[in-house]
């Protein structure tokens, strides 16, 4: 389905320079004789004026930013419930943990209700409220993140007591590091008679993650999922950390917040579990959501009951929607059901392009360019993984060390091993270049780094490595560092 841009632009009756003009604006590289897909062809269509039918661009937008805003002035600020996410290694029982405070801690309700999985629960204690994401793992943590939704406020980091430090815990701590989201240590597993504690606070300051009883801010609570010994405790101390960080929200007016995940039910039609962030959402709500919209024609806790509204960080389930939207979409209530749509209508048509305009532009100096905009210190945010310990050290050091005062050269992340689908998360979700050496992205790992256009290179020598990232550093400085 391609046609050569010359083709393309006869058409059209326009010069040929005049689509490739058009194209490269569109951060798509052509020359006349070359061939473009039918996508990109009707988008360079509608770029040149040849538009199809869609609402007139940015009001809708606009008229919906002015409202949120309206709405956003309205009422005082008041404390919110800590949203909390759980981390760790395979296996050290994040499963079991959420399943052990969703069991005892949800309220059931008269009815009666059991609990279901709707991607999130939030659990009311004598000393306050406290959201579970229950989608565990980096994805709901990571891919929500990259499309600007914060949703977490806490990352519970489980670790095994009999197991310790493990790879997937480090990448926790990197990922919730880069989030700039504090950690709380849930030294799993206690019941074992090779429960090691002390052990796990000893790996765990090899990646500077100080334990109180170390001098240092992270707050560790020994526990087992198994037997809910120490489960309390956790809780307690989720509210504490959530009360040093001054959680606040608009607890009234239309509601906004992210989407935590969704389906297509049989009966039901599009279902989305949405985390709402600010305001009260209620039926009857006309809302947008990703591309999507709709009025809100019954809401769902997570015990399967029908609920009238929900406040901030408070998830519940939604039934109305025009279509499925993605996890880690926004959602908003809007005064009236012509805004929404035309919302999510022109939102589409956005999206299909800047899908393209990513496809092309995925080179690590255009990263940089989009990042350092109106930083006085540019940033080069970078993740090393390497196949044995010293070269990744070694990288560390060395390029960190290229970092001067125009230009900061972060590690935020490395390791020892071939390049996963988390790091290659944690480098979409932090706008990082990823740097294999001597060692390749699985299949998993490209798909993500494919779809986000994040800059992969492959090195086997460690000059290498350094020469290229100066030269990067200098191109984005316009200048040798
Ligand atoms: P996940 O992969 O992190 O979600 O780990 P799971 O929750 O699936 O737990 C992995 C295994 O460890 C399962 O067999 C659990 O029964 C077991 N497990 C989890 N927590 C505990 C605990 O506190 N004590 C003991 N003895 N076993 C546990």
């Amino acid at each position: 389905d391609a046609i050569t841009v010359s083709d393309l632009a006869q058409k059209l009756a326009l010069k040929g320079g005049d689509v490739v003009k058009a194209l490269f604006k569109m951060g798509v590289m052509a020359t006349v004789t070359q061939s473009i897909d039918h996508d990109t062809a009707v988008l360079v269509v509608e770029e040149l004026g040849h538009k199809a039918v869609r609402p007139s661009d940015s009001d809708a937008e606009t008229e919906l930013l002015a409202q949120v805003e309206d709405a956003g002035q309205q009422g005082e600020l008041a404390q919110r419930p800590p949203v909390v996410t759980i981390m760790g290694h395979v296996d050290h029982g994040k499963t079991s943990l959420l399943d052990y405070i969703r069991r005892t801690k949800v309220a059931t309700g008269e009815a009666g209700g059991i609990t279901q999985h709707i991607g999130a629960y939030h659990v009311k204690t004598a000393k306050g409220t406290i959201s579970f994401l229950d989608t565990p793992g980096h994805a709901a943590f990571t891919s929500m993140r990259s499309r600007g939704a914060k949703l977490t406020d806490i990352v519970v980091l489980v670790v095994a007591a009999d197991d310790g430090v493990m790879p997937q815990t480090i990448e926790a701590v990197q990922h919730a590091r880069a989030a700039k989201v504090p950690l709380i240590i849930a030294i799993n597993k206690m019941d074992k008679s090779d429960a090691d504690p002390m052990r796990v606070k000893n790996e765990l300051l090899a990646q500077e993650v100080v334990a109180e009883d170390f001098g240092g801010e992270t707050q560790m609570v020994e526990l087992s999922a198994k037997s809910g010994q120490g489960v309390d405790e956790l809780l307690d101390a989720i509210l504490l950390q959530s009360e040093v960080l001054e959680l606040k929200a608009v607890p009234d007016g239309r509601a906004s917040g992210t989407v935590i995940e969704s389906a297509l039910d049989k009966g039901r039609g599009p279902v989305a579990t949405v985390l709402v962030q600010r305001g009260i959402l209620r039926k009857g709500d006309y809302l947008v959501c990703g591309v999507q919209y709709g009025r809100v024609r019954a809401l769902f806790n997570e015990t399967g009951e029908q609920v009238a509204e929900a406040g901030p960080s408070i998830p519940v389930q939604v039934l109305g929607l025009s279509g499925v939207p993605d996890a880690g979409d926004d959602f908003v209530v809007v005064a009236d059901e012509r805004l929404a749509k035309d919302v999510a209508q022109q939102r589409e048509a956005k999206r299909r392009e800047s899908r393209l305009i990513k496809q092309a532009g995925n080179r690590m100096e255009d990263v940089m360019a989009q990042m350092g905009q109106g930083a006085s210190q540019q940033v080069l945010n970078l993740v090393v993984k390497a196949d044995v310990h010293g070269s990744m050290e070694a990288l560390r050091e060395s390029l960190s060390g290229l970092s001067n005062d125009q230009i900061r050269i972060t590690v935020i992340g490395s390791g020892v091993g071939g390049i996963t689908e988390s790091d290659a998360q944690l480098a979409a979700t932090s706008k990082a270049a990823l740097i294999g050496f001597n060692v390749r992205a699985d299949a998993s790992a490209r798909k993500i780094i494919d779809a986000n256009g994040v800059d992969l290179r492959y090195f086997s020598i460690i000059y290498d490595v350094i020469d290229q990232v100066k030269q990067i550093a200098s191109g984005v400085l316009g200048k040798e560092i």
